[in-house]
């Protein structure tokens, strides 16, 4: 018997390619592979092994027969050994230690919304990066694009994570929360008593992002106001680079290769809103998105914002891109006692529930 559980070798092959942002049907080939092996009992997939008969099964091709034929005969798979090879980036000191202070990411999706991989993956992915809780922040219902999840789903949603939370391991919990639309008017894309019930309520611009200054700055102080919203996320909404392949989100219906300008507001004002209600701003670690930019950290940092270095991960690999937000934050001085995802969960959810 080996020792080796292919399956494990399979998904910790999508989730290296997740984090390298490499193309979604290549992880995905490696995910499907996992999925078809979980469901066959381990003698059979042994055999099958064996026989040369595994690409027969739906969602098996090449490269992950000989992935699983290897991983059987107790050898590190090839693949995996170069992915492994090739994966180390090192952070500074100071990266690195507010990246080890970090217990949980408060913004996250699942294949609820637009994600795509169940929540019981985003969060085992979770627990083996040594985080004690994950926030699920699926998006609000005027989002279609992006699914957004409807009051109806979303209570659903709230029982299922009830569920999943009871087979997850101890010491490691899912949070429940929202990735809410912050509206034309500075209102939130969801019912007060369900945003009430949340843990974390993350709200966002995702659309007229070219609304005039004063506009913008009128809506963001509205939501900042509005006692349900705990974090501000991707507060200019910029795009510096073009999305990952495979991944559709807000605002960009599906095209790529888009770059976008900064949102125009009084960051003086916003940040100055986000301390009088306690608000964080979030520090999005998504490679596309970098926001908000080094300098207007620096301004909420001296404004005496608190933040949230978050991934917003629309998939497991994705979880571990903390460390670019990390990276922003300590070039800007961000200490960790700024930062709220450094608390426990209970610490967490007694200040957004304050
Ligand atoms: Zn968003
Ligand atoms: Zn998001």
């Amino acid at each position: 018997m080996s020792e080796r559980d292919p399956i494990a070798d399979l998904r910790r092959i999508a989730f290296l390619l997740e984090r390298a942002n490499e193309a979604t049907y290549r992880v995905r080939a490696f995910r499907s592979a996992a999925k078809a092996l979980a469901a066959l009992p381990v003698e059979e997939v042994a055999e099958r092994a064996r026989a040369g008969k595994l690409t027969e099964l739906a969602g098996v091709g090449d490269v992950t027969a000989r992935c699983v034929a290897e991983s059987l005969a107790g050898e590190e798979p090839v693949y995996l050994r170069r992915l492994l090879a090739t994966e180390g980036t090192d952070l500074d000191a100071e990266a690195t230690a507010l990246r080890t202070a970090l217990r949980g990411d408060c913004h996250t999706h699942s294949d609820w919304s637009d994600g795509g991989s169940p929540i019981e993956e985003m969060a085992l992915a979770a627990v083996e990066l040594g985080h004690e809780y994950l926030v699920l922040t699926d998006h609000s219902p005027r989002l279609k694009v992006a699914r957004g999840l409807t009051a109806d789903r979303l209570r659903r949603q709230l029982d299922h994570v009830a569920r999943v939370n009871e087979a997850l391991p101890e010491g490691f919990r899912i949070l429940t929360g929202i990735e809410v639309d912050i509206l034309a008017d500075g209102s939130l894309d969801q019912d007060e008593a369900l945003l009430a019930r949340l843990d974390v309520v993350v709200g966002s611009v995702h659309s007229g992002l070219n609304d005039d200054r004063a506009k913008m700055t009128r809506r963001m102080l509205a939501a900042i106001a509005n006692p349900h919203l705990d974090i501000l996320g991707h507060c200019t909404g910029r795009m510096v680079s073009s999305r990952p392949a495979g991944v559709t989100g807000p605002g960009d219906r599906g095209h790529r290769a888009r770059t976008r300008a900064e949102s125009d507001f009084d960051a003086d004002a916003v940040f100055a809103a986000c301390v009088e209600h306690d608000v964080a701003v979030e520090i999005n670690s998504r490679p596309e998105r970098q926001d908000p930019p080094k300098r207007l950290i620096r301004r909420a940092l001296e404004a005496g914002c608190r933040f949230a270095i978050n991934t917003d991960a629309h998939a497991p690999g994705q979880l571990d891109w903390q460390r670019f937000g990390c990276e922003r934050a300590a070039l800007c001085g961000v200490p960790a006692d700024r930062v709220i995802n450094t608390w426990a969960a209970d610490e967490l959810v007694a200040w957004t529930r304050d």
